[in-house]
Parts: structure tokens; sequence; C-alpha cells
């Protein structure tokens, strides 16, 4: 990178910080953008703002479809900015990989939050695997601190690995449930349960009061099979309406208490530690895997492999032990 580059990369980083809109939305624009010098530039940006990140909560938001995330974070964000605090809303779901962005994309989700000079909402990166689109978000996420978003909140749908990378990334895993019980707890994965700091039952309202209820007790049941993921810190199920937003205000005084809990024990910045060592890991097989398919070593070899492999003629790891071969040996 050259030295003009440079200097007008630091200045980017100089209007970030000083709380520049635009220029905060044109730097997500540069680290969701697959082209090589604008990666470059991102990492270089990313690099310039690291000191100025990390001073925010960052709160992971999954549940299934039609639960209320949106009109939860809408309440929520609302009454967290009415406590003082700066809101980022980000979203990982690659599931826009097909749809062109299922969550966030609707700009009449979180209308009151999206006119807050107090928030700033991003929808999830499209056209990416869930790796990538986890790679953007940490990026994204970082860039918003600097900005100086004092509460992040990342938003996920309830499926597949996209909870397991959210929760990566945050320092506290929240899960909506539906109202409803049964020994299924509704299909929710018991992995999920386990990712959970805090369990919150929504639609506790009108005819579905009761069975909230019932589902929270549930809940409360199948959590004290569970290991807490945090030492001092059991996970608890509350119960609110997003929609008539009550038990919004407990929700973040939990919240704030499990920030305080883990910061006293010394597990909040640990679990930061092992977060950025993990994120070292991902970026190096992620890296080393993009290595690999550009190789034209590898790729001359790969798809008679890959053929072999899939016709049953020969073992998965003995292809890629001689890809890498191929590799290692240019
Ligand atoms: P998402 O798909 O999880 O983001 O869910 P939405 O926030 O879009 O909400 C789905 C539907 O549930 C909408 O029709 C909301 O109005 C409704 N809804 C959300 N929260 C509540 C609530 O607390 N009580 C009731 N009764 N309905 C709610």
């Amino acid at each position: 990178m050259n030295a003009a580059t440079g200097s007008t990369i630091k200045h980017h980083a100089a209007q970030i910080v000083a709380g520049d809109r635009r220029a905060l939305a044109r730097a997500i624009t540069l680290i969701e953008s697959t082209r090589a010098d604008h990666r470059r530039q991102a990492e270089a940006l990313i690099e310039e703002l690291l000191p100025h990140s990390g001073r925010s909560l960052r709160i992971g938001i999954s549940g299934p479809p039609g639960v209320g995330k949106s009109t939860f974070i809408e309440a929520f964000g609302q009454h967290a900015i009415g406590e003082g605090r700066r809101l980022a809303v980000l979203a990982v779901d690659p599931s826009s990989r097909l749809s062109g962005g299922s969550i966030l994309g609707d700009k009449t989700r979180m209308e009151a939050l999206s006119r807050s000079e107090a928030a700033f909402i991003r929808p999830s990166p499209a056209g990416l695997t869930l790796g990538g689109v986890a790679r953007r978000t940490r990026e994204a996420l970082l860039v918003c601190e600097a900005a100086g978003f004092d509460l992040i909140i990342v938003e996920t749908v309830g499926v597949g690995q996209s909870e397991t990378a959210v929760a990566e990334m945050v320092d506290l895993f929240l899960v909506l449930l539906l109202p409803g019980g049964g020994d299924d707890l509704q299909g929710i994965k018991r992995g999920i349960m386990e990712l959970a700091d805090i369990l919150v039952v929504n639609k506790a309202d009108g005819d579905l009061k009761m069975a909230a209820d019932r589902a929270a007790a549930d809940v409360a049941n199948a959590l004290g099979l569970m290991q807490p993921r945090h030492a001092g810190w059991r996970a608890e199920v509350l119960r609110t309406s997003a929609l008539k937003q009550t038990g919004i205000a407990e929700v973040w005084v939990k919240a704030l208490a499990f920030e305080e809990t883990l910061k006293g024990s010394g597990a909040f910045d640990a679990q930061r530690r092992d977060q950025a060592k993990a994120w070292l890991w991902h970026e190096l097989s992620d890296s080393l895997i993009e290595a690999l398919k550009a190789d034209p070593h590898v790729a001359a070899k790969l798809g008679n492999l890959e053929a072999k492999v899939g016709a049953g003629k020969m073992a998965p790891g003995t292809a890629a032990q001689e890809l890498l071969a191929s590799f290692l040996n240019r």
C-alpha cells in the first residue's frame, strides 16, 4: 500500500472516530466488498481503528422466524437509547445469499430505531457463505465501536450454524422463544439453549400470556439441568411483550448484571481474548483455503481427484494429502 493510500485511510479512520456516519457506512461497504484491493484497504482501516474499538457491550439475539426479533430489538434498543446508549444493529443471515437479505433488508423493520440519531442499522452482507458473513460482521462490529456505538446487537435467525458464529463474536447471547411449551421446547435445539446467557419468552401478552408463563417454567426447568456457560452466571428466563413493551427494562437490567458479573470475575475479558484468538484461526483457515483454491498446481489436480473421491475410488483423506503435497511443494 502506498503512502497516499495510507494517509487516505488515516483520514477515513479519523472521520469514523469523529462520528461521521457517512464515513462509517463507507467503511462497512469497503469491508463487504470482495475486491482484493478493497480487502487490503479494509484491513488497513481496521488496524487503524482497533485501538478505538472494544468499548461496547456486544449482544447476540437469536430466535425462530416470527418470534418477534425485530419488534424486540426496536423496543429494547429504544429503551437502551433512553438510558443514554448508542446502538448499532448488525445481522448475520447466510440465507441472504439466496434471497438477497431476509433479515433487516426490509426498511419498515425497526422504524423508530432507523429514524434515531443514536442508532445505526445495517442489514446482513449478502452473497457470501456463513464464514464470509461472520467475518464481515465481526469487522463491521469493530468499526461501529470505533464510531462510538457502545451497544452492539448482532441479530441472527435461529437456524443452522449462524447462532454459533454469532455467539463467537458477542459478550452476551440472548435467545428469544415463543410461548408454548412441551417436552421439545418448540424444537429449540439443546445446543442453542447451552449458548444462551439470557432466554426471553416473547409475546407474553393477551391470550398468549398463560402459554408464555408455562413456557418460561419449562425452560427454567430444562436450564436447571445444564452446565452454566460462564462461572458465576446461571442463564435465566424472562418474559416480555415486545409489542406492548413490557418486561423490556428487566431484560436491560439483566444484561447489565451479566456484564457486571463477568467483568468482576475476569470472565468478560477472558472471553474476548479467546474470541480474538478463535477469529485469528478462522482467518487463517479461510485464507489458506482461498490460497489453496487459487493455486495452479492444486487446480490442475483437483477435478480428477474430486471425481475419484466422488466415485469411491479414492479415500478423501488420501486426496487431501495429495493436494496439500502439491500445494506445499510448488
Ligand atoms: P421476527 O421474524 O423474529 O423478526 O419477528 P417480528 O418482529 O417481525 O414479529 C413477527 C410478528 O409477531 C409480527 O406480526 C409482530 O407484530 C408480532 N409480535 C412481535 N412481538 C410481539 C409480542 O410481544 N406480542 C405479540 N402479541 N405479537 C408480537
